[in-house]
This record gives C-alpha cells, sequence and structure tokens, in this order.
C-alpha cells in the first residue's frame, strides 16, 4: 500500500486539486484509493461533492480516539470508481490544539489508518494536507510512505521547499520513521510566460530526477470540475486538465513500478 502525502505548506499551488483528480485517475485504472481531507477548509471534501450529514462522527473525532471512533465510521465511496473519501471538515483546526497535549500526537493518523486498512487494504491513499507545517500536517508525514509536492513557477517556491525538507528531516530523525519524495509536482504551469518557463527550468534543474516530467497545465476546466464536485476525468475527460492528470498517474505507476490493476 502506497500512502502519499500531497503536502506544501504553501496554499494555493494545486494540493487539493492533485490529491482528487490523482485519485481519480488512479481509481479509473482498478487501483482501490482512499483520499483523506486533512485541511480545515475541506476543499477537497466539497471539491468532490461528498456528503458529510450522514457521518456518524468526524475525522477530528477519529484523531483524538480511533477506538471510540475508527477511520472505518467516515469513510464514503465517491461515485461510480473505485474511490473512497474520509471527509474534512472545520473543525479539524481545534483538533489541532486538542492533540498538542496528547502523547504521541503525530500518531494518531497513522495508527487509526493502520486499523482500517487492517482489514480493508487499497492499493493507494492520497493525503490532503493542510497549508501548514502544524500538527495535522506532520500527522499526514509520520502516516505516509511517499510526499508528493505540488508547486508553483513563482520565484518564491524554492524557500518553501527547504522549509518543508527541513521540517521532514527534522521530524524523521526526531520520530525514527522513513519517508521518500515521490516527486516534486510543477503545477499552474503557464507556458506563454517567460517567467513561468525560466522558473520551471530552475526548479527542473535543483530537483533533477525528483521532479515529474509531467507538469500540470493551467486549464479553467478543472476548476470548473471542482465546482461541480467531480473530477476533471468524469467532468471532461478530453480537457488539457485530464489528460495531464492521467499522465501524472502514469508517471506515478512507473516510479513505483506499481503493476496496472485491471478495471472494475
Ligand atoms: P491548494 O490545495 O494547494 O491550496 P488548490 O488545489 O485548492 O490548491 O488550487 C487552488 C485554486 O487553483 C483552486 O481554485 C483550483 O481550482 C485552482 N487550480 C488548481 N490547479 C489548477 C490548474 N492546473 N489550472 C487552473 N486552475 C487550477
Ligand atoms: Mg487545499
Amino acid at each position: 500500500m502506497m500512502v502519499v502525502a500531497v503536502v506544501n505548506q504553501k496554499g494555493g499551488v494545486a494540493k487539493t486539486t492533485t490529491t482528487a483528480n490523482l485519485g481519480a485517475c488512479l481509481a479509473a485504472r482498478g487501483h482501490r484509493t482512499l483520499l483523506i481531507d486533512l485541511d480545515p477548509q475541506a476543499n477537497l471534501t466539497l471539491g468532490l461533492g461528498l456528503n458529510t450529514a450522514d457521518l456518524p462522527y468526524r475525522l477530528s473525532d477519529v484523531l483524538l480516539d480511533a477506538d471510540e471512533a475508527p477511520l472505518e465510521g467516515i469513510v464514503r465511496r465517491v461515485g461510480e470508481l473505485t474511490l473512497y473519501a474520509a471527509p474534512g471538515h472545520f473543525d479539524l483546526s481545534r483538533a489541532e490544539a486538542m492533540l498538542l497535549p496528547l502523547g504521541g500526537k503525530a500518531f494518531r493518523l497513522k495508527h487509526a489508518l493502520e486499523a482500517f486498512t487492517e482489514q480493508h487494504p487499497f492499493d493507494w491513499v492520497l493525503i490532503d494536507c493542510p497549508p501548514s507545517l502544524g500538527t495535522l500536517t506532520q500527522n499526514a508525514i509520520v502516516a505516509s510512505s511517499h510526499l508528493l509536492i505540488p508547486t508553483e513557477p513563482k520565484f518564491y517556491s524554492f524557500q518553501g521547499m527547504d522549509t518543508l525538507n527541513k521540517m521532514v528531516v527534522g521530524l524523521a530523525k526526531d520520530l525514527r520513521f522513513r519517508v521518500e519524495v515521490l516527486g516534486v509536482l510543477l503545477t499552474l504551469y503557464d507556458r506563454s510566460t517567460r517567467l513561468s518557463r525560466t522558473i520551471a527550468d530552475e526548479i527542473r534543474q535543483r530537483f533533477g530526477d525528483r521532479m515529474f516530467q509531467t507538469v500540470i497545465r493551467r486549464n479553467v476546466r478543472l476548476s470548473e470540475a471542482e465546482i461541480e464536485g467531480r473530477p476533471i476525468i468524469l467532468f471532461d475527460r478530453h480537457s488539457r486538465g485530464a489528460a495531464d492528470y492521467q499522465a501524472l498517474a502514469d508517471e506515478v505507476l512507473a516510479r513505483t513500478g506499481s503493476a496496472a490493476v485491471s478495471a472494475a
């Protein structure tokens, strides 16, 4: 099982868009895929049109006490694909403060996820992180085997990724766990601007092999799909956004050597 935290402390770099659409592309290839919305803004939950009204409890309850409130209770299937999601909600911001005094606060999600997936195995788990490096993001990183780091082609991207890298290295050392970078993903790319091209080249030089070859171009259909509450491959499969996320799924599968699963 691959557990991937989609992480970058900067907002608006397409973490949520990538979680939803990469997840849907993996599921469309027959992989059992679970998405976890760990952002109190709950954009993923809204962007997939998840109904949260019937949940017996919420993700914050899972983090606070997974014996009382197991993850299983809030995982719902999304549409017709082998795609499942654990919705997020605004109160997750409180969970962050409530976890602080508790022991093992960074391991809460890992333990909840392990208990759930022992009974219900998945091929992929993608975790959408909030735009911060706080306790929730730490939980995502600790629970993950891999990190996927989306970034915009902007001048300040480098600094942010240095900060993220230091945080991950420090955390891995303190808490004794291993996590690998699956890849750095260039998003919101605009071929027509020179700045976008120049910075893309610099990011490519800097990160070398760790950069995905696939670049996610700006495509308004992705925002429209989000507003409609559907993944791009179901909303407009002929769009550039769909093509780019399909290419990313291919590259992710090639990188991880995951065998294709026949479509369910
Ligand atoms: P984050 O989760 O990192 O804050 P989002 O995924 O929410 O970022 O993306 C920020 C905004 O940009 C959203 O409105 C989203 O619809 C839009 N967006 C994301 N990727 C693209 C893209 N490739 N082209 C156009 N708009 C995009
Ligand atoms: Mg987001």
